[in-house]
Parts: structure tokens; C-alpha cells; sequence
């Protein structure tokens, strides 16, 4: 229980949205709980000498399921980090592999600390013994447990861990595949960056392409011309609202930050405001719009989508009734919480629940790790051999019209974009386009069928409790 809201704690309100879908299952006597339980997690403590003085890191790794090797999940830099936190977080990645199809169990991070109160010497100093201390106990291991980034920590902290894991095993042919979120020179894979609001932006898009399901939240017609809140606009809220501004024709009328919200009903500028973030540190004082000290209170907005993007539990029993968004994207870990989710579906709302919204950064991450095995980048061999064929054809179809009496030519621009083969970033976006349409596809079939399924997050939660159960059955316990 939390005790400041009087709510259930994050991982309390993970299981018991576990429990209600559970419930609708006919699993084995025991096999509920063993799937529910958190399998481990590990406490550290270490000191790191840093301004002249020795400061001590409380950090975690839990592992929630190993029904599927390696464990996979990121690691968050933040001051609340706490066990019932990372077990919520690593629990949450056990259903989003499940829901994606990507071959990983369940695992998370965090390290207790403000990442803004140290510089970079420090903070690579503070990230290389944290690594260390879970590489010696194999918490992170290309095989075993593969962490990824989260709130607080990005390219930057996933190459050091990449290189203490090398140091560390100096024969490991391997070794760039004990993380994943890396840069491209070290061995990450293009598109991996953007490809959480990437997911969160071809969600919508197969959301949209169900006008069924639109209806459910009382919406009709495209994203085009759609009001869009986000609250968050670091990695993941930046690049959804980036694209679905910028690609998709939405328009961001909020975005609420840690230091309040900015408003402007004609849209906001997300390149320029991010900019003006980084400068500034916060929202306050900049020229996009309206600003509003009260951020939180900016999620009762009138818009069309919400997308918390920032952190867990700002929808709440105190202010879920208050919610006017018809729908809401999750694009954070857990920022409804499981009181709220019951206000909320009672008031029809259509919530996009997270284990699927946010499950682009995973499903990318498990291309990386793909890469760093085949130690090839994807394209590479087929890419020119593709631009050849398509070539041949272009050729032929011009030798055609030359020789006949039939004079036609190919419209402009056309040549260039057939003729490129896909690299990389396109064969990355297509595999990820490819699982947020399966996924979501998977979870409308049980939303639509199932009597007794009135929302996504339970349909999610059937559908990738439905898997582990089948992989515990197949593999014996
Ligand atoms: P981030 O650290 O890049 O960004 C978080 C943003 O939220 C920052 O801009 C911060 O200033 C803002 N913020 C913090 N407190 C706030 C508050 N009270 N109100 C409004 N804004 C606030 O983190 P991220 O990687 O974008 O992760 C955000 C969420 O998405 C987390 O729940 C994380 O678990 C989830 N997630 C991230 C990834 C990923 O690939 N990074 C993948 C899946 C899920």
C-alpha cells in the first residue's frame, strides 16, 4: 500500500490487473502464482569515491519470470528507485515480451540517485561499479540478463556498461549483446532511439485503422486533426509527439513537464520546445504558449488522446474521474494505477494499456541484440542486391515505352524511391510496424470475442499470460 495516496503500491496494482485477467483463465492450480511472483531480486550497495569524499548507490536487479533466456529489461536512474518499483517494472516486461513475441523473460534495474546532480566523469564512474556488480553475478550477460535504457539513463550509461561487461570478459565473442541501447559505434542499431514513441505512434495508427474500436472511445476518422496531450517530453514523449505531430497530422496542445505544462490550442512546436528544455531545464518562462505552474492538473485537459509518457501512478484514484481524454495511450510504465483503471473503463474511456504501447523500445532491442550476435547489420547483404532486381525491372519497363508506340514515362520521384533497397533504419521500422500490428491484432481478438473482456489491458494481459503459461507447461517447472 502506498501510503501517501492510500493506494495499492505499483507493483500491487501490477498484480491485481495480473489477478482480474487471470481469473478469466483456466490455468493449472499454481501455475497463477508461479507466473504472478517475482522469481529474484538483488540488493546492492556500493560506495564510489567521487569530490573527495566515498558516497554510497543503493541499486536493484530483480527478474521477475526466466521462462524464456535471457531476461530483458532496462535500467532506471532516479532518486524514488525501489525494490517494489523495479519488481512492478520487471513483472510489466515479462507481459510486454509475451505480447510482442520477443524471446526474453522479464527483468528490470534501478540505481537510487539523481543523475542530474552528478557531471559525466561521475556518472560513468558511478554506472562502470554498478555494471560491475552485476556482471560478476551474471545480472547482465548476453545469455542471461540484458539490460536496455529507461527513465533516466540513454546511449551514453548502455556503452559503459557494454565495455566494463568486455572488460570483464576479455574472450566473449559476444559481449556487445549484454545490452542493448547502445550507440551505433558501439555496436546499437539505428532507430532504437526513437523506437519507443516510434511504437507509441504505430499503435495509434493500427488503433486508427479499426474504426470499431475508434468508436469505443467515441472518436471517429484519422489521426488527422487529433488533440494530443503528453506529459513528459523526454525520450519517449518527445519522439511520439514528434512523430504524430510532425507524420500523422495530430496536433500537441499540452505538454506537461516536471516543472509545469505549456498550452497552446494551435499546437505546439515539439523540436523547439525539447530545445528549449534541454536549454532550460524546464518548461517555464518558454514562448510556445500558456503556462500552467499546476502540471498535473493539465491531464484533465479536453483533448482527444492522453499520453502519459513520464513515470507511473500520475492517474490516480484522485484524479481519474476527472479525466477527459476518451482515450489514453500509456506510453510510461504504469501511470495508471489500477483504481483508476477501474473509474476509468467504468466511464468508457479506452486505454491502450502499456505493456503493449511501450513495447516498441523491446522489440528493437531485440533486434539490437540479433545484430550483436550475427555480428551483421541488417541489410547488408541483400540491400544492393535488392536495388539491382528493382533496377532490371525499371530498365526493362523503359525499354518497353522506347520501343513501342506507347509513350509513357514513370512519375517523378518515382524511380528513386523504388529503386533504394531498404538499409537498416527501413527493415528496423518495418519489423517494428510489423509487432505493434500483430500485437495489437492479438489483443483486439480477445477484446471483441471474449464475453467477459471490456478493455485492452486485460485482452494484453490474457493474451501474454496465455504464452508463459504455454512455455512453463512445455518446458516443465
Ligand atoms: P526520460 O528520463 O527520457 O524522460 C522522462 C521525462 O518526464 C523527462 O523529460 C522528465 O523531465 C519528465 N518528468 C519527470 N517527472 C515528471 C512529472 N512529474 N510530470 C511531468 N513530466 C515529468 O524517460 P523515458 O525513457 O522517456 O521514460 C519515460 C517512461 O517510459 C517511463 O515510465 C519508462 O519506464 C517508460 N519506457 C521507456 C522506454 C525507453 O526506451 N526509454 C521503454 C519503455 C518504457
Amino acid at each position: 500500500m502506498n501510503t501517501q495516496t492510500g493506494e495499492p503500491s505499483f507493483r500491487q496494482s501490477v498484480d491485481l490487473m495480473f489477478t482480474r485477467a487471470a481469473a478469466l483463465m483456466d490455468l493449472p492450480p499454481g501455475l497463477e502464482e508461479k507466473i504472478r511472483v517475482c522469481n529474484s531480486t538483488y540488493t546492492v550497495r556500493f560506495g564510489v569515491r567521487l569530490r573527495g569524499d566515498i558516497h554510497t548507490f543503493t541499486g536493484y536487479r530483480s527478474v521477475h519470470s526466466e521462462h524464456t533466456e535471457p531476461v530483458k529489461g532496462g535500467i532506471r536512474y532516479a532518486p524514488s528507485v525501489n525494490q517494489d518499483e523495479v519488481e512492478a517494472l520487471a513483472a510489466l516486461m515479462t507481459y510486454k515480451c509475451a505480447l510482442v513475441e520477443a524471446p526474453f523473460g522479464g527483468s528490470k534495474g534501478g540505481l537510487c540517485i539523481d543523475p542530474r546532480h552528478w557531471d559525466t566523469d561521475e556518472l560513468e564512474k558511478i554506472t562502470r561499479r554498478f555494471a560491475y556488480e552485476l556482471i560478476k553475478r551474471d545480472l547482465i550477460d548476453p545469455a542471461q540478463n540484458v539490460p536496455a535504457p529507461d527513465m533516466g539513463t540513454g546511449e551514453r550509461e548502455m556503452a559503459i556498461i557494454a565495455d566494463q561487461y568486455a572488460r570483464m570478459h576479455t574472450t566473449d565473442i559476444n559481449a556487445r549483446a549484454c545490452v542493448t541501447g547502445k550507440p551505433i559505434h558501439a555496436g546499437g542499431i539505428h532507430g532504437r532511439v526513437e523506437a519507443t514513441g516510434r511504437g507509441v505512434q504505430y499503435a495509434l495508427q493500427e488503433f486508427f485503422r479499426h474504426p470499431e474500436d475508434v468508436a469505443k472511445a467515441g472518436l471517429s476518422g484519422t489521426l488527422e486533426g487529433k488533440r494530443v496531450v503528453v506529459q513528459g517530453l523526454g525520450n519517449v514523449g518527445y519522439h511520439a509527439a514528434l512523430f504524430l505531430s510532425t507524420e500523422d497530422g495530430c496536433k500537441v496542445t499540452h505538454v506537461i513537464e516536471h516543472d509545469g505544462a505549456v498550452e497552446n490550442a494551435g499546437g505546439i512546436d515539439i523540436v523547439a520546445l525539447r530545445d528549449w528544455i534541454v536549454r532550460n531545464g524546464g518548461v517555464k518562462d518558454c514562448p510556445f504558449g500558456t503556462y500552467h505552474e499546476d502540471g498535473a492538473r493539465v491531464l484533465e485537459a479536453e483533448c482527444d488522446i492522453l499520453i502519459p509518457a513520464a513515470m507511473e501512478g500520475v492517474i490516480n484514484m484522485h484524479n481519474a474521474a476527472a479525466i477527459k481524454a476518451p482515450l489514453i495511450i500509456e506510453a510510461a510504465n504504469g501511470p495508471v494505477t489500477a483504481g483508476a483503471d477501474e473509474i476509468l473503463r467504468n466511464k468508457g474511456t479506452v486505454i491502450i494499456p502499456d505493456l503493449y504501447a511501450n513495447a516498441g523500445g523491446v522489440t528493437v532491442s531485440y533486434f539490437e541484440w540479433v545484430k550483436n550476435l550475427s555480428h551483421i547489420r541488417f541489410g547488408r547483404m541483400q540491400r544492393r542486391q535488392e536495388e539491382s532486381r528493382h533496377q532490371l525491372i525499371v530498365d526493362e519497363l523503359e525499354r518497353i515505352s522506347r520501343d513501342s508506340s506507347i509513350n509513357w514515362t514513370l512519375s517523378p520521384g518515382f524511380k528513386d524511391k523504388y529503386l533504394k533497397g531498404a538499409g537498416e533504419l527501413e527493415l528496423v521500422r518495418s519489423g517494428l510496424d510489423d509487432t505493434m500490428r500483430a500485437a495489437y491484432q492479438s489483443m483486439r481478438e480477445v477484446w471483441w470475442s471474449h464475453d467477459k473482456v471490456s478493455d485492452l489491458r486485460t485482452a494484453a494481459f490474457l493474451v501474454s499470460i496465455d504464452r508463459v503459461a504455454k512455455s512453463y507447461t512445455a518446458k516443465g517447472i
